[in-house]
Parts: structure tokens; C-alpha cells; sequence
């Protein structure tokens, strides 16, 4: 489902930055394509209705995004930095075939971590967020005997 203009505007509002065109745009394709992309995928989606946005303009505004909390850093596996505007505890799946990024929900995953972490001390440090990325390629399909 596609967010609205003006949801993306309470967003914006509430992190202090303005709604400007550029930034309305770059958060709706981020949101809408329901993908974690890189700056440059993101720029190409954009680019044909957008000619005026310069790919420095993109990544300056998702860096000022992750500032303000309104979406987060993915770092990948193939070295690519991939960005991401669902902001709930969920964990990623990194296809290491398709270089694809799929979300995973996993509420039994969730609970066995926040145990774990309770029990476990980090010196020195307080845990604020866990995010687990598994690798992982697709099986070798079994023979098809069907066809
Ligand atoms: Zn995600």
C-alpha cells in the first residue's frame, strides 16, 4: 500500500524537517517500493518522474532520514549499503543469489533474543536495538520430475 503525502508529512513534521518536494518524493519511493534499496536503486526509480533530483541529493537526504530516525542503514552483505523505512524490530534475510533483502517477522525470534540479552551483561553497554541478517541462497532445486 502506498503511504500518503500527507502521512509523509506528519513524519517529516515531527522530525523537524520541512516537506520539502525532494524529500516527500525520495521518502515515497523508499516506503512505497517496500524494498530495501541502495541510494542509486532508489535514484532510478525516481529519475524518470523526478529529472531534477540529483543522485547527491539522494543520499544527502536519506543520510538526513537516518539522522532523524525516520528510516535506518542496512549494511550488506555484497558491501552495498541499502536503506530501509520500516522502523518496527524486524530482521532481514540476505538472498546471496539474487542480492535480494527480504524482511523477516519472527515474534518467537524476538522474544528468545530480548531473554538472551537480558541475561547476557554487555560491559559497559546497554543494548538499544538488535537486528539479525541472515545469509542465505536458495537450495538446489530437486530434480523435476514432473515435467
Ligand atoms: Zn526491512
Amino acid at each position: 500500500m502506498s503511504i500518503r503525502l500527507v502521512d509523509i508529512q506528519g513524519k517529516l513534521a515531527e522530525a523537524g524537517l520541512k516537506a520539502t518536494q525532494q524529500r516527500l518524493v525520495i521518502y515515497k519511493a523508499l516506503h512505497d517500493s517496500r524494498q530495501h534499496l541502495s541510494a542509486e536503486q532508489l535514484y532510478r526509480i525516481i529519475l524518470p518522474d523526478h529529472p531534477t533530483i540529483s543522485l547527491g541529493t539522494v543520499y544527502k537526504t536519506l543520510d538526513t532520514f537516518v539522522e532523524k530516525g525516520l528510516i535506518r542503514r542496512v549494511p550488506c552483505e555484497d558491501g552495498t549499503l541499502r536503506f530501509d523505512a520500516r522502523m518496527d524490530m524486524h530482521h532481514h534475510i540476505f538472498c546471496e543469489d539474487t542480492g535480494e533483502i527480504m524482511d523477516w517477522d519472527d515474534a518467537e525470534l524476538n522474544a528468545l533474543l530480548a531473554e538472551y540479552l537480558k541475561k547476557k551483561q554487555l560491559p559497559g553497554l546497554e543494548v538499544v536495538g538488535v537486528q539479525l541478517q541472515i545469509t542465505a541462497r536458495r537450495q538446489a532445486s530437486k530434480p523435476d520430475t514432473e515435467a
